[in-house]
């Protein structure tokens, strides 16, 4: 039988497949389902949107193009696979501009705020990994949060969770913070999951 969160969670997919509330995302995919990772997963990671060479073609995020072959090094040096984490976006649907990816607007994050908001409650995920800048600012439009790039890889408690600040996997990201030090922030990551506690200032 199922469980009320499968039950629930279906009933969410099914209502993203026939969202038509941005109308610039007409025509996308909406990425969105059991293959984002296992409700329950005790690690849950929001990065920007489904990139129009990965998650629009594959309907995984984080897969399929650059920044999931990047990703999937990284979440190897936390020592996570796919299989047991839960992969979303701030918006559901790849943001497009004469074929090529855009950031998403703020009205589209606006609208599928509550999406990622239900979301987070049926994974309801001990650890909250928020992918750059974008994933941070559309969590903190659920509830404040004193997490920042600033301080990356410094988790703060919220919502009864830990939220951890990290950059985008995306290759753009290597002005900002080259490849050898995200391995070691994926490297601390682990170590904060692993230990599975954190005290009430937030400190892992
Ligand atoms: S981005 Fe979100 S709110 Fe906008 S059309 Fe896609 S699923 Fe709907």
């Amino acid at each position: 039988m199922e469980s009320f969160q499968q039950v629930a969670f279906e009933q969410l997919v099914a209502e993203v497949a026939a969202c038509r509330r941005c109308p610039a995302m007409a025509g996308r995919r909406r990425v969105l389902s059991a293959a984002n990772g296992p409700l329950g997963a005790r690690v849950l990671f929001v990065a920007e949107a489904p990139g129009r060479r990965g998650a629009e073609r594959t309907g995984i995020p984080l897969s399929g193009d650059a920044t999931g072959r990047r990703f999937e090094r990284l979440l190897a040096a936390a020592g996570l696979s796919r299989s047991e984490v839960f992969l979303t976006n701030a918006v559901l649907c790849n943001p497009c501009r004469a074929g090529r990816n855009r950031p998403p607007a703020a009205s589209e994050l606006a609208h599928c705020r509550d999406f990622l908001r239900r979301t987070l409650a049926l994974v309801d995920p001990e650890v909250v990994v928020a992918l750059g800048g974008v994933a941070l600012r559309a969590l903190g439009a659920i509830a404040p949060h004193g997490a920042s790039l600033a301080r990356v890889g410094e988790a703060v408690s919220w919502q009864g969770r830990l939220l951890v600040p990290l950059y985008h996997p995306g290759p753009r990201t290597e002005h900002h913070r080259p490849f050898a030090q995200q391995l070691a922030d994926y490297h601390r990551l682990g170590v904060v999951i692993q230990r599975g506690r954190w005290d009430a200032t937030g400190q892992a």
